[in-house]
């Protein structure tokens, strides 16, 4: 049964942990799904937050239409997957981790842990691949202003203290999860990803992260996937 539809999931997923318990997974469909918005998308919980992890016009074709609200997966007493060969199993492993923890992009305050996927809003602006004014451009003058360096620095001058990364999901070891936080020092959102930052940022020419950071939320909170909710916004830059 869909429930009351004016619920935001940041304000539904605590309901869910007090019913469920903390150890669960949840996908939601939110308001935006069961309306049957084509920028629909499915919210994931990272630890006590909500994020929009999919893209999909079909979400809500899928999901909403269906009448399925959450899907609540919990771990505990699960049985896990038989590994056939132990020892070649940690062999693969160690060499993983190995890679992954000394590899500039990866590794423990590396690129992806310190300024998360947002780290490639200079990158791909360097590149003139950055989708800019609903992509008449490669390059967006604000594009210093948006990217992981910035969103870094601003929570280190918010907070008063470096501000790492962390996993959206147990056992990662890229943690490439950051946390934007307002003027205040609470958390407006977590994660904002490279993907949001260029639809509701560049691609709209918004380059200002508490702007992005606030569009980004009120997304997670009622289903609406960044990418194409971002998308239509910048239609107002017709290709020439
Ligand atoms: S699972 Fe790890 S690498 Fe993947 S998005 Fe989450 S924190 Fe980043």
């Amino acid at each position: 049964m869909l429930s009351n539809t004016r619920q935001r999931l940041y304000d539904v997923f605590p309901k869910l942990y007090q019913r469920f318990g903390e150890r669960i997974s949840i996908a939601g469909c939110g308001i935006a799904g069961e309306r049957g918005y084509c920028n629909s998308g499915v919210v994931f919980n990272d630890n006590a937050n909500a994020r929009a992890a999919i893209q999909d016009a079909a979400v809500w074709f899928s999901v909403g239409s269906k009448r399925l609200k959450f899907i609540i997966i919990d771990r505990e007493g699960a049985p896990g997957t038989a590994i056939a060969d132990t020892t070649l199993f940690d062999q693969g492993r160690k060499k993983l981790l190995d890679a992954l923890q000394t590899h500039a992009v990866t590794k423990p305050k590396g690129a992806l842990n310190t300024y998360g996927t947002d780290v490639l809003i200079n990158i791909l602006n360097e590149a003139g691949g950055l989708p800019t004014r609903n992509f008449t451009s490669g390059r967006f003058e604000g594009a210093g202003k948006i990217a992981g360096e910035a969103v870094f620095a601003g929570n280190k001058e918010r907070l008063g203290k470096e501000v790492y990364n962390h996993a959206c999901s147990p056992g990662c070891v890229i943690q490439c999860s950051n946390t934007y936080y307002g003027k205040d020092g609470k958390e407006i959102v977590s994660c904002l990803e490279y993907e949001s930052a260029w639809s509701l940022g560049a691609n709209c020419a918004i380059d200002d992260l508490d702007d992005i950071a606030e569009l980004v939320r009120l997304c997670n909170a009622y289903g609406l996937d960044t990418i194409e909710t971002g998308l239509p916004s910048g239609w107002r830059w017709p290709p020439a």
